[in-house]
């Protein structure tokens, strides 16, 4: 997939209309948040964030986009990211990262969320519970000063300190009028490397976390992503803006985790 080599900076205006189509994917993902439990398929809930979609004036963003069929891409277990939605039931103890896209104004949102079906294994919540920490840990670095290499050092050290393995061939990204955009965001890295960041660079970071090694292979059917060793991956994802001190978060997950806690209640 080709980022093109140029980093737009956005003006304010330009960030505000991201903000509303990444705030737009973070409740497009509640709504989908609501469905997830065992016996439901990832072809439904698809089903439900193309219709959310499109009664919020939004196009889905990856409907389309280099040939992919649908508006969700649903990775479930050993699959690391790009699952294309079917009609297998998710199962008690699977986890679903559920990674969305909307094209909203002439601008995209770009987020993902990995869910638990079910109880699912302490290690795994484990896995969970780290993969979210990575994504804050860099999201901290992603202010004017720092480089691309202090995001996915902040990553890969928090990752590997818990015996995770760090996906090398999937990155994150720059955002805007292009789903992928120059920079390429790796969720690895050395410290004080890379492209630096500068005020309005807009990025979506996701990190890909392996319970086991690091290695990946692609599905025959040309999309899906899974471990080599078959063991479960999990992968957050939230668009910001880097700025003077602290990023500004673009996406957000308040209503992803309001709809979780109210289910853990019934
Ligand atoms: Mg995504
Ligand atoms: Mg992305």
């Amino acid at each position: 997939m080709g980022f093109g080599r140029r980093v737009h900076i956005k003006t304010d205006e330009e960030v505000e209309l991201l903000r509303v189509s990444s705030l737009l994917v973070g409740k497009t993902l509640a709504v989908v948040a609501e469905r997830i439990r065992p016996g439901v398929t990832t072809l439904q809930l698809d089903a439900v964030a193309e219709e959310f979609i499109r009664d919020h004036g939004a196009e889905p963003g990856f409907k389309g986009y280099g040939g992919f069929p649908n508006s969700l891409c649903t990775s479930v277990n050993e699959s690391v990211v790009h699952g294309i939605p079917n009609d297998r039931p998710l199962e008690d103890g699977d986890i679903v990262s559920v990674d969305c896209g909307v094209l909203k104004n002439g601008f995209y949102g770009d987020s993902a969320y990995t869910f638990a079906v079910g109880d699912i294994a302490s290690e795994v919540q484990k896995l969970l519970d780290v993969t979210k920490e990575c994504l804050r840990l860099a999201i901290e670095q992603a202010v004017v000063g720092k480089r691309i290499g202090d995001i996915g050092f902040a990553c890969q050290s928090y990752a590997e300190q818990h015996g995770f393995g760090v996906v090398r061939e999937l990155v994150g990204h720059g955002l805007g009028r292009e789903l992928h955009e120059a920079p390429e965001v790796p969720n690895y890295g050395r410290r004080g490397n890379g492209p630096r960041l500068m005020d309005g660079m807009v990025l979506a970071i996701e990190p890909m976390i392996n319970l086991g090694r690091k290695e990946i292979f692609h599905e025959d059917d040309g999309w899906t992503i899974v471990t080599a060793d078959r063991k479960v991956s999990a992968h957050f994802e939230h668009d910001v803006v880097v700025r003077k001190n602290q990023a500004d978060v673009l996406s957000s997950f308040n209503e992803i985790e309001e709809v979780l806690k109210k289910n853990r209640n019934v």
